[in-house]
């Protein structure tokens, strides 16, 4: 015990003892069942139609519309189901039992329409107002990119202006791809434009790789944000850099949104544009599971492309960083008490 409070600095005592009172929604037992039968839903959680009575759900957008390469994210939120059939109830990196914490469950897919990014919006935004209005959590697993758009600005109805933390090879802020203002490559961009976002509490983090220009990201910084580069990543160290990450956002409303291609196609190679050089899976959880303390709105997970994945490896990974941000979700539920 003494030695995994060392390994592990944060309350380990205190999540331990909390007890699974009276929950409602539980993951299936896996020493009652096995992990490999169905129903195949996100860590085994029940399925639900309804968000009342949830803290959070986790909810797919199985969108890939917006993608200007390869296709395939429209399988990512079936992929990262099934990745995450090994998680277990206790984190031990941050002290804590999300599931025992958090009513949370599955709340299957957004009715998504296959040609009609229009339509995918009005759908995914209606689903999320739905979420929100219940005050639940979004904890949503795409499909692309652009699927954040919508999210975004239901989040700015309920919360104002956010703090963005994205995680990501590229910046997402593209004006336009083949005179298509909407993509997975413009979704912030259109999100700075329409003033859903604060670029002063702002993060992109993970960049590398080429660029359209010279000046695409001066004007990022210029629109506020910190750009954190791969190299930055590198010099600095993960947990360094969770940490500036956290301060810089403060107590503001904070979205999280993770584009798994952050992550070196070493780790990540299901997935549409692919970047080399990029982080690996120990360095994204700490990422992720730095971001302690912060009053987190909501959080994507996007671009697991599963026809590009080899044993899993991508979706397992997507399925663990969906569930350090439950962890997280859990640790400020048990600190508002
Ligand atoms: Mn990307
Ligand atoms: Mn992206």
């Amino acid at each position: 015990m003494e030695l995994l409070s060392l390994l592990y600095p944060h309350s380990l005592s205190l999540a331990v003892s909390m007890k699974r009172r009276d929950k409602r929604h539980y993951p299936a037992d896996s020493l009652k069942t096995p992990r490999f039968t169905g129903p195949f839903t996100f860590a085994r959680l029940p399925h639900v139609r309804e968000p009342e009575g949830l803290d959070a759900a986790f909810i797919g957008a199985p969108f890939d519309g917006g993608v200007v390469f390869r296709s395939g994210a429209r399988f990512g939120p079936s992929a990262v189901r099934q990745g995450s059939l090994l998680l277990r109830l206790y984190n031990p990196a941050l002290g804590v039992k999300p599931f025992d914490i958090l009513e949370i469950a599955d709340m299957g897919d957004i009715t998504v329409v296959p040609s009609s990014l229009e339509r995918t919006y009005e759908n995914i935004s209606d689903a999320i107002r739905k979420l929100l209005q219940a005050r639940v959590t979004p904890v949503v697993c795409g499909g692309d990119h652009s699927i954040t758009l919508p999210i975004l600005r239901e989040i700015k109805s309920v919360h104002g202006k956010i703090a963005l933390i994205h995680f990501d090879s590229h910046l997402d802020t593209v004006d336009s791809h083949f005179s298509l203002r909407y993509t997975h490559g413009t979704v912030f961009r259109r999100a700075l434009e329409e003033g859903l976002i604060e670029g002063d509490r702002s993060v992109h983090a993970g960049i590398r790789g080429g660029l359209f220009s010279e000046d695409e990201i001066k004007r990022a910084e210029e629109e506020g944000f910190t750009v954190i580069s791969m190299d930055d990543i590198d010099r600095i160290g993960a947990r360094k850099v969770a940490a500036s990450i956290a301060k810089r956002v403060g107590d503001y409303p904070c979205y999280v949104s993770f584009d798994i291609d952050a992550c070196d196609p070493a780790y990540a190679p299901g997935t549409g544009t692919p970047e080399v050089g990029g982080l690996t899976s120990r360095e994204a959880l700490l990422l992720v599971r730095g971001l302690t303390g912060l009053r987190l709105v909501g959080f994507d997970l996007v671009e697991v492309s599963p026809q590009y994945d080899h044993g899993e490896i991508t979706a397992i990974l997507a399925a663990n960083l969906i569930y350090e941000f439950m962890s997280l979700l859990a640790l400020s539920k048990i600190k508002r008490g």
